[in-house]
């Protein structure tokens, strides 16, 4: 076929077409993370690379859209719609990836940090299992589950919504100030109403654990090599981390910003997920400075596949550069 301007539009409107996510919504699988055939699914959605000895696999867990109408509460729509549009990306609504870490040292056991929606989430997610196992990995290598703050798409892998626990071999280690905040029944009691379903689906979670999770503070080595690092606004115990590894070093960044595109670009806008949004902002102010000024690897939660790179600085915000896929760890 000639590639005519014609056909470059009708392409644009095709993948532009008003409902084209609910479309895919329900052309997706209903069991989250079943097989789709070999021509229409991707590879694997894991990705290795080295921290000094540790190996980290970044594992994928599909996708969710949000809608942008109200998704930055301090940027009108048109200013956010215009930096999707510097990004290349959708107009209408943005695709937010999900993005979970394994780390293993030479004969260890394994570490996530965080697990993904499991089956709680959009039915463009729920793909963590499946790639975890592509990986190699089974539930049951798993020793410590870090979960950097208490989201639904952060903790839901813990328990499938019939009880189970995934990871039944694992410590779980927490965020004291997360818990804190979370596990405070007069906190719920008080919270709007729209806030009570979070509350409600933290002890879902946690509550039959509630004895055994490991609650840690910040700026403490949790798990050789894995330092909490203080990151509070996103929520209360919100918590980011530094991984070492003789002369590597990964700075974890979990969700201090959303999408990079709008949010590492603009780190003065507030997603509306930010539950204390001067906090997080000036969180997101010094972690970002940080990994620029020292030209560290960074890794975000909700960062295109694999979700790791480095940050420039530009303009008046920086600007997120993914890393090279490479074929060999
Ligand atoms: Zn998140």
């Amino acid at each position: 076929m000639t590639l005519t301007r014609r056909t470059v539009l009708a392409g644009t409107a095709l993948a532009a077409a008003p409902f084209g996510g609910q479309a895919l919504a329900q052309a997706a699988p209903s069991t989250p993370g079943s097989s789709q055939s070999a021509e229409t699914s991707q590879a694997p959605g894991f990705y290795r690379y080295k921290v000094g000895d540790i190996e980290v696999t970044a594992i994928n867990d599909g996708f969710a859209r949000r809608p942008l109408e109200g998704f930055v509460r301090n940027a009108e729509l048109s200013q956010v719609k215009e930096a999707m549009r510097e990004a290349f990306l959708p107009e209408e609504a943005l695709p937010i990836t999900f993005t979970t870490l394994v780390l293993r040292r030479d004969g260890g056991g394994l570490t996530l940090i965080d697990t993904g929606n499991g089956d709680s989430g959009a039915p463009t997610s729920g793909f963590w299992m499946e790639n975890f196992r592509a990986a190699g990995f089974e539930p049951s290598q798993v020793e410590n589950v870090v979960i950097s703050h208490f989201h639904g798409d952060h903790i839901n892998g813990l328990r499938l919504k019939d009880g189970t626990a995934v990871f039944p071999r694992a410590e779980v280690m927490v965020p004291a100030a997360e818990w804190a905040f979370w596990m405070d029944d007069a906190r719920m009691n008080q919270a709007p109403e729209g806030m009570k379903g979070a509350f409600q689906n933290v002890r879902r979670v946690f509550g039959p654990i509630a004895n055994d999770v490991k609650r840690y503070e910040a700026d403490k080595e949790i798990v050789p090599g894995l330092t909490s690092v203080a990151a509070y606004g996103h929520t209360p115990g919100h918590t980011a981390y530094m991984l070492s590894s003789g002369p590597g070093k990964l700075m974890v960044m979990s969700d201090i910003t959303n999408h990079p595109a709008l949010f590492v670009r603009h780190p003065d806008w507030a997603a509306v997920f930010d539950m204390d949004a001067d906090q997080a902002r000036q969180t997101r102010h010094r972690m970002l400075d940080m990994a620029a000024s020292e030209r560290a690897q960074v890794a975000f939660y909700h960062a295109p596949f694999p979700a790791t790179g480095h940050i420039a600085k530009e303009g008046n915000g920086f600007r997120f550069v993914p890393v090279q896929w490479m074929p060999v760890v």
